[in-house]
């Protein structure tokens, strides 16, 4: 039995979370993503159930009310994103361990909804969250704009985190976040490595 049922990754948007989300998984089979629910409008290259369950307003709003999410939020978009309880339960089912890719605030009601979820917080110079989000290009200037006006925000919410990783470099980042993960849910034969 692992020790933490959930690993919560955060941080701002272009920081890498889910490039590095899906490294990890590569390598640590036992871990098992969250599919998230979202009101944003699919990218072409996104799939719903895959990267993200797309639901109407409507509809979110109905789970909502339904008591059906562990968390969610508005972000700066207007859209909703939030976790659904089903997914989680699905996965502990499964004998696995949820990975969760949440914004800050999300993050920080995750750990308290879940015991014993240990977050980290992927960080990464605000120049190098516009270069990545400009070259993602997946959103307008002014969506990028807004995403990186929270990015401050968010930086400085870093210390209420279990962890801090850096991303200047990706396969550096990687190595440090499979590292702390293993720990998390081995501590004991881990420790001094
Ligand atoms: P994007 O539109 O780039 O996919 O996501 C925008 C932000 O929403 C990202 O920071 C992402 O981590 C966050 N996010 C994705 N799913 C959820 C969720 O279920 N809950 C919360 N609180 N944030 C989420």
């Amino acid at each position: 039995m692992s020790s933490a049922p959930a690993i919560v990754v955060t941080g701002p948007s272009g920081a890498g979370k889910g490039t590095l989300i899906s490294e990890l998984l590569r390598r640590l089979p036992q871990l098992e993503h969250t599919v998230s629910a979202t009101t944003r409008e699919r990218r072409p290259a996104e799939k719903d159930g895959r990267e993200y369950w797309f639901l109407g307003p409507e509809e979110f709003e109905l789970r909502v009310q339904a008591g059906e999410f562990l968390e969610h939020v508005t972000y700066v978009s207007g859209k909703r994103y939030g976790t659904l309880r089903s997914e989680l339960d699905r996965i502990m089912r499964a004998g696995r361990v949820c990975v969760l890719e949440l914004e800050t605030e999300g993050a920080l009601n995750a750990k308290r909804a879940v015991p014993g979820a240990y977050t980290i917080f992927i960080r990464a110079p605000v120049a190098e969250l516009d270069r990545r989000l400009t070259e993602r290009a997946t959103e307008t200037s002014t969506e990028i704009g807004d995403r990186l006006e929270l990015a401050h925000r968010q930086l400085e919410q870093a210390g209420a985190f279990d962890c801090v990783i850096e991303n200047d470099k990706l396969d550096h980042a990687a190595d440090e976040l499979e590292r702390v993960v293993q720990q998390v849910l081995a501590p004991a034969a881990t420790m001094d490595s």
